[in-house]
């Protein structure tokens, strides 16, 4: 399925998730990653699926959803990758303009510098960029980029995508214990965004099972300064919810459904389980995609999260 949710997102409302990247392409690994191990590590732009394919599917699905009585906010391209690989990206967003429905993206950003990805990102109504650090030693750390690209490159096309683009744009900012939490750190970061054209910078934290498992998200009191120096320079700063949203399950099957989900959001327990109530069925569903090799479990924060076993679904 290239499709997954509706999950209910603070940022978008009832969002319509688009996965319209193989697992695991990217052009960043970053420590933090809930999805695993990237492979390949790329910056070739390529063509995944054809835009008739993503939009027929994701017709079906807001039919589906709509006959259960409920409505689409917003449609998100947020794979289990970076989306501006995708050389079709930009024709998707187009194809799917007239039904109406915010598009959004989340992007890394390491794209932004080639101006037929940022026109590509023009068709969408909301943009969110990573900006971690402004600090090339930092990212290098934290975002451990492909090989030839360049922070300065990347930052400059931030600056020219937000100048051109006439929707919403916000950032997002993983913050990370002792790599990039620090206040001085934190405030050339924050003066980088507050040159942008931002809707809102948003500051995330992990919370989900990091691709190392050294990755701890800093605690209450740097993550209330981190906000205060962000606030100092940025008009509209926002700390990114730690609750778990609860994806739409529908008719396409539970066990679908939950590889889909968990493919780019890992889920935690209590998540499945409502899920499964939704679905009428038992743990033995999740019992059998893990002995299949399907699903993994993992431990975070003495949580337990269900994850795609991404290495099978390549
Ligand atoms: S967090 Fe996003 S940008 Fe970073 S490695 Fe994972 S998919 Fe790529």
């Amino acid at each position: 399925m290239i499709t997954f949710g509706p999950l209910t997102s603070r940022r978008l409302g009832y969002s319509l998730g688009v996965n319209h990247i193989p697992a695991k392409y990217c052009s960043y690994d970053c420590i933090y990653c809930q999805v695993g191990p990237t492979k390949p590590l790329t910056i070739k732009r390529q063509i995944f699926y054809d835009t008739q394919t993503i939009q027929t599917e994701i017709e079906q699905k807001l039919l589906e959803v709509k006959q259960q009585g409920k409505t689409v906010d917003a449609i998100t391209f947020v794979p289990d990758g970076e989306p501006c690989l995708d050389q079709k990206l930009g024709e998707h967003l187009q194809a799917l303009k007239p039904l109406g429905i915010k598009l959004a993206v989340i992007t890394n950003a390491t794209f932004l510098m080639f101006p037929e990805v940022r026109e590509a990102l023009f068709s969408a109504d909301w943009v969110s960029v990573k900006v971690d650090s402004v600090n090339e030693r930092i990212w290098h750390k934290i975002n451990r980029p492909y090989g030839r690209l360049n922070m300065e490159h990347v930052l400059d096309g931030i600056t020219a995508f937000s100048k051109e683009f006439l929707g919403d744009l916000v950032t997002e900012t993983m913050l990370v214990q002792e790599i990039n939490d620090d206040g001085q750190m934190l405030k050339q970061t924050a003066k980088f965004i507050s040159s942008l054209k931002v809707k809102c910078a948003y500051i995330s934290v992990p919370n989900r099972p990091p691709m190392e498992a050294w990755v701890h998200p800093p605690d209450a009191k740097r993550l209330t300064a981190a906000y205060h120096v962000f606030r100092k320079k940025i008009d509209s700063v926002e700390i990114l919810g730690l609750v778990e949203p609860k994806p739409f399950v529908g008719s396409s099957g539970i066990r679908e459904v939950l590889l889909s989900t968990a493919a780019v959001h890992p889920l935690d327990q209590q998540t499945v389980q409502s899920m499964l109530d939704e679905a009428g069925v038992g743990w033995d569903v999740v019992d059998r995609l893990l002995s299949d090799g399907d699903l993994k479990k993992a431990v975070y924060m003495n949580n337990v999260f269900f994850l795609t076993n991404l290495t099978k679904r390549r």
